[in-house]
């Protein structure tokens, strides 16, 4: 579907029969997976795609190249879509200033932006700024919706909560398929073509970092970033789960996440752990840091701190 006279477009594939949705209906049935028969909007090449983790290279490509080919005919844009691996000796982590963030949501709206979440009917946002009263810890005090005038607001501060890159995750042990995982750089990524849209990743997760798209992301064509990966920012299809994953389009190629970026205040840090250089090192040798939910031992690579 191209559509270049209107704002926003939708990835065709809500009246096809996908491999997922044929998965889901034979797991949450009898318990037994059959053999099917070429499923009507369901290509050969697509239902047959191998597990990410046993592509051989040249079946990664073709699967990039398809993916492309859709892109196009459905957004009438060249992607850029890489599957970048892991970075050799890097372990990812994060870390947010409260004292400094102004609560603004200037990060959520960069990552929707950057990560193609749609905008309307859902809008998705892979960031969530909560508003504590001033002393307060208790994730009940929190609210999520605030709308004032201006910020920031006495007697307030602003937490930022997204996907925490948890070091022993919850979403990961709860996927029936194995369609999410954590990466050895540190991020926790999604196969958004092998995720069969259970949303048992979702209930298992304590941040509430993961979002499911109800309907294909809509999106408007002078928005649409086209500089992806597979399992990144690539545009999402219905029924499938995201998540934030430290801009892995951007953070792998030696660039800071958009919402790092995006802060007017600086509150955000982002860097490599192994390097004794790094931001992020002197911060966590340096600063009281602390990490959401610790007491869950989920091990998030995202750490908190008052400067
Ligand atoms: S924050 Fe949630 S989605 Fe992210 S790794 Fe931890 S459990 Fe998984
Ligand atoms: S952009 Fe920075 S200051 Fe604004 S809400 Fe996000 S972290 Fe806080």
């Amino acid at each position: 579907m191209k559509n270049d006279s209107a704002k926003s477009v939708e990835l065709d594939r809500n009246d096809s029969v996908t491999r997922r949705d044929f998965l889901k209906k034979s797991l949450v049935g009898a318990g037994l997976l059959t053999l099917p028969g070429l499923l009507p909007g369901c290509t050969w090449e697509e239902f047959s795609q191998k597990h990410f983790s046993e592509l051989a290279p040249a079946e990664l490509e073709q699967v990039l190249r398809r993916l492309k080919d859709q892109y196009r005919r459905c957004y009438g844009r060249e992607f850029q879509l890489s599957a970048t691996g892991p970075l050799p000796e890097t372990a990812f982590a994060y870390a947010l200033d409260l004292s400094k963030c102004i609560g603004c949501r200037r990060c959520v709206y960069a990552c929707a932006e950057e990560n193609n979440l749609s905008r309307s009917d859902p809008q998705i946002h892979w960031i969530k700024v909560l508003r504590f009263p001033n002393g307060s810890m208790n994730p009940e005090d929190a609210e999520r919706y605030y709308a004032p005038d201006k910020v920031p607001e006495e007697g307030y501060y602003y937490m930022p909560v997204q996907c925490q890159q948890c070091a022993n995750p919850p979403c990961v042990k709860a996927c029936p398929v194995q369609a999410t995982w954590k990466e050895p750089d540190g991020m926790v990524v999604v196969d958004y073509n092998w995720c069969i849209g259970c949303r048992y990743c979702m209930a298992a997760c304590p941040y509430d970092a993961r979002h499911f798209n109800w309907a294909a992301p809509t999106l408007p064509i002078n928005e649409i970033n086209t500089h992806t990966h597979y399992l990144g920012n690539r545009p999402q299809e219905k029924n499938v789960v995201g998540k934030c994953t430290f801009c892995i389009q951007r953070v792998r190629e030696g660039r800071y996440p958009a919402c790092v970026e995006a802060c007017p205040v600086g509150a955000r840090k982002f860097g490599n752990l192994l390097d004794q250089d790094s931001e992020i090192r002197y911060i966590l040798e340096h600063k009281r840091v602390f990490r959401f939910k610790e007491e869950l031992n989920t091990q998030p690579n995202f750490y908190y701190y008052f400067s």
